[in-house]
């Protein structure tokens, strides 16, 4: 599929302001410009699950992600392209960013054999045998037709040093095979730097996939069972070897005290199944990091909403009673209304953040959430 010459506007990340180590920026892309810090809903099936486009552009979302390995599996990555591309197949106008397929060929299917050339595994919905590789995962990414799209590579157990420098170096010639095989000039290619928790070689994969000059980079294999310290001392690490002129984009993370965390150390754009897949499991959160299931009996006659402080269209008309009721009725609408709080929290606070931090605030911001204690960042 051609791209649309109307849309052949440039990539471009403009840094705005800088509070510490926190960002504050522009993102340009064909949909639409992001501003940063931001957080995107994951749309794993072309659908942020349980609510309409609408609903997501009204809690203020700006980015979403889709799924390249579920895409390519159903309904298949040329009938997407046939129908005019993601944007179009979905209806989500504003920018899109599709995963490289490697997470899930690597964590969800079955896998048959990695080489250096790509990997073979089994659909998880029905066995067939496929086969990625960076050029197929360009290839499909093209047909889906997203703004933001990632170089397929190899997330490592953290700790396997043996097992994280073999997928550096793989990672790494798979960056250079994803960015040949590239056409089309209306995506973004983002590279993504692995290393686990090793210093020397996360610096080592910066300085690689910085080399190649692209839009933006990914902090990759993070939020994959390190603690929340070692997380925080390589987000400091990359937030010294990326360049400040690049957005920087924090793979699978999104509870609050991680997006706070993140953007204290440098990180601009943050994606995460947690706040659907919460609601789905009848939980909320608060920007407090507070944590609760509505389907607790202490709710069933509590007249407030899920949080007084909060403006979105679920805390502005429904108690937590109506809620925990339709959870016991088993009504669908407990799913589209705890989505919409949970999304909100994020997307509000990336916000309230990208204000604080073009303000000069941040800090006195972050300390002042309750329950954010965390003061463990460097002072250079
Ligand atoms: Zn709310």
């Amino acid at each position: 599929m051609l791209p649309d010459p109307v849309n052949l506007t440039p990539f471009f990340f403009q840094l705005q302001a800088k509070d510490g180590h926190a960002r504050a920026g522009v993102f340009h892309t064909p949909h639409g410009t992001l501003e940063t810090p931001v957080f995107a809903p994951v749309g794993t099936q072309a659908t942020v699950k349980a609510l309409t486009p609408v609903q997501v552009r009204e809690l203020g979302a700006t980015l979403v992600l889709a799924n390249t390995y579920h895409l390519y599996l159903r309904p298949g990555d040329d009938l997407v392209a046939e129908l005019g591309g993601l944007h179009s197949f979905m209806q989500w106008e504003r920018p899109i960013l599709t995963d490289s397929g490697g997470f899930q060929v690597f964590s969800l299917a079955g896998i048959n054999q990695i080489d250096e050339d790509g990997v073979t595994f089994k659909s998880h919905i029905d066995g067939s045998t496929h086969r990625f590789t960076p050029e197929k995962s360009i290839q499909i990414q093209e047909n889906l037709g997203a703004d933001i799209i990632m170089a397929f590579d190899q997330c490592p157990e953290p700790y396997d040093r043996t097992g994280v420098e073999a997928a550096v170096t793989r990672t790494h010639a798979w960056l250079e095979r994803c960015a040949a095989a590239k056409t089309r000039p209306d995506q973004a290619l983002f590279g993504i730097a692995q290393g686990g928790i090793h210093a020397d070689l996360r610096e080592q994969s910066a300085a690689f996939v910085t080399s190649l000059d692209l839009p933006g980079y990914a902090i990759g294999g993070l939020a994959v069972g390190e603690t929340k310290d070692e997380m925080h001392a390589i987000l400091e690490i990359m937030d010294v070897h990326l360049p400040e002129n690049k957005p920087r984009y924090l793979m699978g993370v999104g509870a609050p005290q991680d997006l706070i965390n993140g953007v204290r150390r440098g990180v601009d754009i943050f994606d995460c199944v947690l706040p659907t897949r919460m609601a789905r499991n009848e939980a909320v959160f608060l920007r407090t990091g507070e944590r609760f299931n509505l389907r607790n009996a202490a709710f069933a006659r509590d007249p407030r909403p899920i949080d007084d402080q909060c403006a979105c269209y679920t805390c502005q008309h429904f108690t937590r009673a109506y809620l925990r009721h339709l959870i016991i009725a088993k009504e669908m609408l407990s799913a589209t209304l705890l989505s919409i709080h949970n999304l909100f929290t994020l997307v509000q606070l990336t916000k309230d953040m990208r204000a604080a931090i073009v303000e000069g605030r941040f800090e006195a911001f972050a300390r002042g959430i309750p329950g954010n204690t965390e003061y463990g960042i460097r002072n250079t």
